[in-house]
């Protein structure tokens, strides 16, 4: 299986990925993680990234092709992936089909997680995350069972330092201008599932199987 999934950032893909990556048993590849660990690394490549990401802007197409590039090529991938944050603009959705055309490989489903601008604000500040384990939880609506401390690997839980509420503004305007126009572009192949995503992530997962069939 290999799919794609979009949505603005806030719309809960990341915790929907995870566990459709589980159903079907291929890995789960987000730029952003991967852009996270160039810059922990301190490569050339995620020195370039991290003032974009600390903007909230996108990285530019030929970085975030290089990395996804070599990661989509190793043999993990071979039965398939699930892509989570990518691609973000028109142009890398067509470098995506050309790289897959050289695979030998074709696209199977990509779903849209859609939740209104309003709903993504209100969430985003409230996001924390495990730099241990990257198991993601939220103050509110998923806090953890002890304030502060990962329940998986008893991490401290940190927030990201774009999603302040000024870069969390920043990354919807940059969604709504060059994101969505991708889903235009993949209604067009017939592969689109639009879901939406406001709820309890278990009914949202279940919306998202049901619409894959699986
Ligand atoms: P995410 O964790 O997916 O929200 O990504 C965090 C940040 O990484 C984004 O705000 C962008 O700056 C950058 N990023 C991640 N994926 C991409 C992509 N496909 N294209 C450009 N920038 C990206």
């Amino acid at each position: 299986m290999r799919l794609i999934l979009l949505g603005p950032p806030g719309s809960g893909k990341g915790t929907q990925a995870a566990k459709l990556a589980q159903t079907f048993c291929v890995p789960q590849i987000s730029t952003g993680d991967l852009l996270r660990e160039e810059r922990a690394g301190a490569t050339a490549l995620g020195k370039q990234a991290a003032a974009c990401m600390d903007r909230g802007e996108l990285v530019p197409d030929d970085l975030v092709l290089q990395i996804l590039q070599v990661r989509v090529s190793k043999p993990d991938c071979d039965k398939g992936f699930l892509l989570d944050g990518f691609p973000r603009t028109v142009p890398q959705a067509e470098a995506l089909s050309a790289i897959l055309e050289a695979l030998g490989v074709q696209l199977e489903a990509v779903v849209d997680i859609e939740v209104p601008d309003g709903e993504i604000e209100s969430r985003i500040t409230g996001r924390r995350s495990c730099p241990v384990c990257a198991a993601i939880y939220h103050v509110v609506t998923q806090p953890p069972k002890t304030d502060g401390t990962c329940d998986r690997c008893g991490g401290a839980l940190t927030q990201r330092s774009d999603d302040s509420a000024e870069t969390v503004r920043n990354r919807l305007r940059v969604y709504h201008e060059q994101t969505q126009p991708l889903i235009e572009f993949y209604r067009a192949t017939g592969c689109l599932h639009e879901i939406d995503g406001v709820g309890d992530p278990a009914a949202i997962a279940a919306s998202i199987r049901e619409a894959l069939g699986a």
